[in-house]
């Protein structure tokens, strides 16, 4: 039994940034990851062409902005290493092939109690902690949705975060299921690299370009510096409008906005806008086909509602993610929702009872990892200082 003051689950950029936090605290923690590498998700499930959407000044972790010369959207390449270069500036030494399988608050010992799989050596591994840290990720797995007939398609099905590049698709048929960040960034992917591309866009969407999202987030950060209040509908109702002569109409080829403007639909559900990468152009050119909900499959064939059917090689399912903790966290005050998201609205989400955390489950990306992290760390602190 291995007893530590904080445990972090997790050496994604939550955990990482989070013991960077304590780190600047002297506050003693252990990192613990379920594989053999930090930022896994960066390093192994996500394709090849994705950068991050917000400008790096939107992006960057606690005590370590970008270098001058990292690109302005970052390549996935540059941030991983930007993140090498951040855990080893503050020491960051994550323990690898440690998967946590369940973690339970004791009262008589007022510790958590962890029992934990070391991959590597095959055995169990129990440790205590003071605090305990989830920094698992809002995206530990795949969710794939129930599609009528999918079991008699033919061809290769595959998850978002297994699809790596449109390269072994070109002449292929290829149906991309989902019109978020990563169905459009994919289904732009494949049509360059030649594949006949539809997608499948069930729900209303703001589609941006970086540099709207961008105009919207500075003029909210200075309103708020210069004058305390700036109505987000305001920033909202100009952006929207620059966006709408920017693509015209999308209506027409089946891409409807939301009625809520895209930063106040972020700011009350957590939903993204669309960045566009190039694929609004294909799809006003017909190049990327888009359709509605897909009412059945069988074999090639996949129907969809309005009767229209087509044939397809291959579907990638890009319908997001889930997160994994209550397979393990046992906390009886209950700080996760069924769907294992914080319980208490944002921005009170990121703390429970008896010591227990959780980084990087805001709905908010690496910046709500960033606030997170200080919060975190500086309420540790500040109850380890009390005692
Ligand atoms: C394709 C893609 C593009 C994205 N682009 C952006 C973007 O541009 N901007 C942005 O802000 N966000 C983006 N995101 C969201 C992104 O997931 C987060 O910003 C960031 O990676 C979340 O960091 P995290 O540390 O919370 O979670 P993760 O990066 O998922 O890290 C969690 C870590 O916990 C580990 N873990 C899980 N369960 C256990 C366990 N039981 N025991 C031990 N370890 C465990 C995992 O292996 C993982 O390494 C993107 C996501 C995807 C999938």
């Amino acid at each position: 039994m291995e007893e530590v003051v904080v445990l972090i689950v997790g050496a994604g950029p939550a955990g990482l940034a989070t013991a960077a936090c304590l780190h600047q605290h002297s506050v003693p923690h252990l990192v613990v990851e379920r594989e053999d590498c930090s930022a896994s998700l960066w390093r192994h499930r996500a394709y090849d062409r994705v950068k991050l959407h917000l400008a790096k000044e939107f992006c960057a972790l606690p005590h370590m902005p970008y270098p001058e010369s990292t690109p302005t959207y970052v390549p996935k390449k540059d941030f991983v290493e930007y993140l090498d270069a951040y855990a080893e500036r503050f020491g960051v030494e994550p323990r690898y092939c440690i998967s946590v399988e369940s973690a339970a608050y004791d009262e008589g010992a007022r510790r958590w109690f962890v029992v934990a799989r070391d991959k590597a050596a095959g055995i169990e591994v129990l440790l205590t902690a003071k605090f305990l840290i989830v920094a698992t990720g809002e995206n530990a797995m795949g969710v794939l949705p129930e599609v009528p007939g999918i079991e008699s398609f033919p061809g290769e099905t595959l998850h978002s975060s297994t699809y790596r590049s449109g390269s072994v698709y070109a002449g292929k048929r290829v149906l991309v299921v989902g019109g978020g960040n990563s169905g459009m960034e994919i289904a732009y992917d494949l049509a360059n690299h030649g594949a006949d591309t539809s997608i499948v866009v069930r729900s209303p969407v703001h589609i941006m370009t970086k540099g709207l999202i961008r105009l919207g987030m500075t003029l909210i950060q200075h309103g708020m510096t210069l004058i305390q209040h700036v109505p987000v509908t305001i920033v909202d109702f100009l952006i929207v409008t620059i966006a709408n002569f920017t693509f015209g109409d999308l209506s027409r080829h089946g891409i409807v906005r939301p009625k809520t403007g895209p930063l106040l639909l972020k700011a009350k559900t957590g939903r993204s806008s669309v960045i566009d990468v190039g694929t609004a152009r294909l799809i006003k050119k017909g190049i990327i086909k888009v359709f509605g909900e897909i009412s059945n499959i069988i074999g090639n064939n996949v129907e969809f509602e309005g009767e229209k059917e087509r044939n397809f090689d291959a579907i990638v399912f890009a319908t997001g993610y889930k997160t994994t903790v209550n397979s393990w966290l046992k906390d009886e005050n209950c700080m996760m929702n069924s769907d294992g998201l914080p319980k208490k609205a944002y921005p009170n989400h990121w703390k429970g009872e008896n010591g227990l955390y959780c980084a990087g489950f805001a709905r908010r990306g690496l910046a709500g990892i960033s606030m997170d992290a200080k919060n975190i760390a500086d309420d540790i602190f500040s109850t380890i200082e009390l005692a």
